[in-house]
């Protein structure tokens, strides 16, 4: 039986991986179908959620930094709940026995405010009956703003007696920005049928009724309900910002509580004005979330909250690990939707802390189950590299550094550590991963001991026992990727070479280092001086800005009556990058580095620590270091050497940072593009798109459920649109993206498709180079430009066509219309959301003028073509564009014949561009979809002749920068004019998805 099994390499032993080897193992038939092999570097499981017990120092634990987990983990709790379980029956010890006994609910949080000095601001978010892990219905972007007017309305009629009737009851036509037209008075009033002029409530009001009113789906709106939410959402706004100023100098709690209100309804205004709740939170990705609050009305002091930084902080949203304002980068749906689902979807409690390490509370079970299950462990396993198959579609080889010998058996990996229950007895034991390897154990044992050889560490001087490469068919069938992002530069090579998505995705989604501080002091957090109880604090003072109090951890660490701590800290934040990481032959760099942060922490705490413990410092005002625990004899420089201090440069333990444009660069993790690879780890694209433990779990479950073929419901995970699948409501999971109801109608079957619209096409073409940024703003919400060859990277192609239009009819018609087009596209453009992206590069017509009505109406009904009116004078040396209302110009051109008309295919500069011609075409429809259609100038037969053109364009309607630009002939530039004459089809519009799936086919 066991040759039959599939053999499937695991890399990496982080929880991307153990939760994919726990799913994959999951079931009798799975076990028996596969052979689980973990290969993990060093001693111990667990990559950035590790934790070590300290031998020398009472089994104190030493984690990588900071880790709390969230109330909304519904993915990562309900695999730690079926593990703690199945090793309960099992009759398993050396773990926790469940996850209630495993974690502890938490919900008093801190926000350091910095107004004139430091400040905190302490909550208590309250728990709810909700049972974690217990999964349900995923809210889509139209619930969470139900949410939050819901939050709003509360705010201001329940609770908050400062706030009851601090809104005013709107005129609603009132000037300035929140007035609403009559049109949109009459809308709202229709709508909801509140009287004319809808006085006598607030916008937030106003806002709560009309959505209570409106169709069950945003795809069924009409444009005036778009409107009003928005001037309402506006109005909203700046209602709350003047409730602000009204009763004088609000005091520090009633600021702070507006400051949040403020911030919620401006993100209500911008998911509403971007129409988030119809596109979904990846639209908006594109864009970096303090500039996305500004552009929607935020306020500085918005903008710089506490709450807004506590989410910075939380996910280490600097790039380079550089705190400044300039620095921050995490992409606006990422961060709304990760603080709606913290806010909104949490069971149980906001927040959970582990009773003892990660690695004890997460790993050891993890560890034990799957031990349980026949999954093999390989410790001391470096993986050096991925090899190609020949063939270059899957993994063929991997190289693995094998880094010591264990003397016997398999390596034990535990030590045994009581944990004291309340009174201080012995209540279980736990199995904890040691700080170090069991050296006594390796062969190598003793030299790697002398040496202080860090085995998870890339900057080694270590030479390894062997090198082994693992080959596909004989050591393994199937490779489940679980080492992180930082560290496949390194080991991936090949993949990225091979593939631009891997290039992209290696590219784009940016990693930052972290550090972390953790003291045992004597007195207790109240002692110290602070007064908010087991608070976690954060958004406070740059880079150690957060802090939870751990004492409770004393419980599982083996303190003594005489040395045990009153108070236990755990600091962490960002980790500014070096300006240079020195070569990985430096094997001194970790130490130097973990010493700086030790140096950089001592003047963090001097210079901020007072504020949070007044009672630890000395009448001086230095820090007393007296107050400091430990069984090690203190350093040269005191007690305080004798805490711990960790500098997380290591490449796979940098934290996946959601810069803006990282979204769609995700692979899923079941896409990876090599037949037998399954990507494990929060990096991968799993509807949270940040580092997090759920995030990696979610991600380990859709890796396991690709390999083995199998369905899976991963809470939070956004439906996967599959053209002609009805929706399906009954599934926990609403469907995040507009749902295709139109779907059957655009899969029309025959007579329709046997429809199409013919035209004779002429005039004068050029494709020019802007700065990409423009174009990339002249694309719709969803789409961007995508990497292309023609220009440089810091500049992206646009088409103008200076078209007549003559015989434009369904085929069917003998004759048609004649008119004057003018087109402005974008090509290379490919959609944002990562599902999409398997289409090949697409153009978007971005701007089209017409001087004749009936076109424009098929085209923008038909074809979602965002064609306008407009006068066109043309002739036969020039074209000039004019606003139809205001007859002010927009763009013209003129131009003069160079040389022959000849065949496309005969003007060699423009090979270089016909691939952009001939690209299919991908429009917003009206009722918001995505439609593709395929406008074929029939270019094997097109005509081209050699212009040289001035184009002069004259306002920023179409999105490009206003002036005067001259094109050589097409002959001597791909950036030359053309006359093309060509006769030109275009698809019926009902096969936009027939279409879109046959591009999907041939790209693949
Ligand atoms: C300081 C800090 C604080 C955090 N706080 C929180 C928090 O409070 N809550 C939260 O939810 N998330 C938090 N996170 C994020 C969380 O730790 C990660 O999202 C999660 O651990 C990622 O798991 P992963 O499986 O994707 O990757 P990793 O944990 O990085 O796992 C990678 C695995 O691969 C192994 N490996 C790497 N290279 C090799 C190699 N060459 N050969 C063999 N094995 C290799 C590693 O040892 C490890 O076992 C924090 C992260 C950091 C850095």
């Amino acid at each position: 039986m066991g040759d039959e099994k599939i053999r499937v390499a695991v890399l990496g032993g982080g929880v991307g991986a153990m939760t994919a080897a726990f799913a994959l193992t999951a079931t009798p038939e799975g076990r028996a179908k596969y052979d689980v092999t973990v290969y993990q570097m060093g001693w111990r499981l667990g990559g950035k959620g590790a934790s070590g017990r300290c031998a020398a120092d009472a089994a104190r634990i030493e984690e990588h930094g900071l880790h709390v987990w969230s109330g909304f983990y519904d993915n990562a709790i309900a695999q730690m709940k079926s593990c703690l379980a199945e090793l309960q029956d099992a009759g398993a010890d050396g773990t926790f026995r469940s996850f209630e006994e495993a974690f502890i609910p938490h919900g008093n949080i801190a926000l350091g405010d910095m107004n004139d000095g430091w400040s905190f601001w302490p909550m208590e978010v309250a728990r709810n009956p909700a049972e974690p892990g217990s999964g349900g219905t995923l809210l889509t972007p139209w619930d969470y703003l139900v949410e939050l007017v819901n939050f709003l309305r509360g705010a201001f009629g329940g609770d908050a007696p400062v706030l009851v009737g601090a809104l005013p009851e709107a005129d609603m036509t009132a000037e300035p920005s929140g007035g609403l037209s009559p049109e949109l008075i009459a809308h709202v009033a229709h709508r909801t049928g509140l009287t004319a002029g809808a006085a006598g409530i607030s916008a937030v009001d106003g806002i709560y009724r009309l959505m209570n009113r409106l169709p069950e789906t945003p795809p069924g709106f009409v444009q005036a309900d778009h409107d009003a939410l928005s001037a309402l959402s506006r109005r909203a706004q700046q209602d709350i910002r003047q409730s602000r100023l009204s009763g004088g100098a609000p005091d520090a709690g009633t600021r702070q509580f507006l400051v949040a209100l403020e911030l919620a309804a401006t993100v209500l205004r911008g998911m509403i004005e971007d129409r988030v709740y119809r596109h979904g939170f990846d639209a908006i990705d594109g864009e970096e979330i303090s500039q996305w609050l500004a552009r929607h009305g935020a306020r500085p002091d918005v903008v710089n909250s506490p709450l807004v930084r506590a989410v910075y902080d939380y996910a280490f949203g600097y790039r380079h690990g550089l705190t400044d304002p300039s620095h921050r980068a995490i992409a606006a749906g990422v961060f709304i939707k990760g603080s709606m689902r913290l806010f909104f979807t949490y069971k149980g409690a906001i927040f959970f802390k582990m009773r003892a390490g990660m690695g004890d509370t997460i790993f050891t079970p993890y560890y034990k189950a799957l031990n349980a299950r026949g999954v093999k462990f390989r410790f001391f396993h470096k993986v050096r590299a991925l090899q190609l198959a020949d063939d270059g579609r899957a993994v063929g080889r991997i190289v693995v550094d094998r880094q010591a010998t264990v003397k016997s058996g398999a390596y034990d990996p535990f030590v045994r550590v009581p944990y004291r229950s309340d009174d201080g007895a012995p209540a279980l034991d736990l199995d904890c991963w040691p700080s170090e390897p069991f050296y006594d154990q390796l062969v190598e044992g003793a030299e790697l001991r002398r040496r202080g050889v860090n085995l998870e560490s890339a900057w080694t001087d270590w030479t390894p026992v062997e090198t082994l490469t693992l080959r596909r068919g004989v050591d393994f069938d199937e490779v489940i990727l679980g080492i992180s992002l930082g560290g496949l530069p390194d080991v991936a090579q090949e993949l990225i070479a091979a593939d631009p998505a891997w290039k992209r995705m290696v590219d784009k989604v940016e990693t930052a280092a972290t550090q972390a501080m953790q003291l045992w002091l004597r007195p207790g957090t109240r002692a110290l001086g602070w007064e908010h109880g087991d608070s976690i604090l954060t958004a406070y003072a740059d880079e150690m800005n957060t802090w939870a109090d751990m004492t409770h951890l004393d419980a599982a660490e083996a303190w003594g009556a005489e040395d045990r701590p009153g108070s236990i800290a755990y600091f962490c934040g960002p980790l500014p990058d070096p300006v240079r990481f020195p070569p990985y032959s430096d094997a001194g760099f970790p130490a130097r580095a973990t010493a700086q942060v030790m140096e950089y922490a001592r003047e963090w705490m001097a210079e901020h620590g007072a504020r949070i413990w007044p009672d630890a410092f000395d009448g001086k005002g230095g820090f007393d270091d007296a107050a400091l625990i430990s069984r090690q004899p203190p350093g040269p420089a005191g007690m305080w050497e004798t805490q711990y201090f960790r500098a997380n440069y290591e490449p796979t333990e940098r934290y996946v940072l959601s810069v803006p444009w990282s979204t769609s660069a995700r692979l899923r993790a079941d896409r990876s593009g090599f037949g037998n690879l399954w990507l494990a780890g929060d990096w991968t694209y799993t509807g949270i798109n940040a580092g997090c433990v759920e995030a990696a779990a979610m991600s380990g479950l859709r890796a396991a459920a690709g390999l083995a073929g199998l369905p899976v419901d991963i809470v939070g995970e956004e439906a996967d649109p599959v053209p002609g699948e009805p929706c399906d409501y009954s599934r926990s999971e609403k469907p995040m993206a507009p749902v295709l109801q139109s779907i059957r109608a655009q899969n029309s079957p025959w007579p329709w498709s046997s429809l199409y619209g013919m035209a004779q096409t002429t005039g004068a073409t050029v494709t020019l180079p802007f700065p990409r940024d423009h174009v990339a703003a002249m694309l719709p919400a969803g789409l961007e430009p995508a990497p292309q060859t023609l220009t440089g990277p810091a500049e992206h192609p646009v088409i103008l066509l200076f078209a007549r239009q003559r015989n434009v009819r369904p085929n069917q018609l003998p004759f048609g219309w004649n008119y004057c087009e003018f087109i402005c596209a974008v090509p290379w453009a490919r959609h944002t959301d990562p599902r999409l992206q398997d289409l090949p590069p697409l153009i978007v017509p971005t701007r089209l003028y017409l001087d004749s009505l009936p076109p424009i109406l098929l085209g923008i009904w038909g074809y979602g073509f965002p064609k306008l009116r407009a006068t066109i004078c043309a002739d036969l040396t020039s074209y000039v564009v004019r606003d139809a209302k205001t007859d002010r110009e927009i763009v013209s051109c003129s131009f003069e014949r160079e040389g022959a008309e000849v065949l496309a295919h005969q003007i060699t500069p423009f090979e270089a561009v016909r691939p952009a011609y001939e690209m299919a075409m991908v429009t917003r429809n009206r009722i918001g979809q995505w439609q593709y259609s395929v406008y074929d100038f029939s270019l094997g037969q097109a005509l081209l002749q050699p212009l040289k053109m001035e184009i002069r364009i004259s306002s920023d309607a179409l999105g490009l920068p206003e002036g005067q630009i001259t094109a050589p002939p097409i002959s001597a530039s791909p950036f030359g004019g053309a006359f093309l004459t060509s006769d030109a089809t275009i698809n019926n519009p009902l096969q936009s998805f027939e279409l879109r799936d046959m591009l999907r086919k041939r790209h693949r």
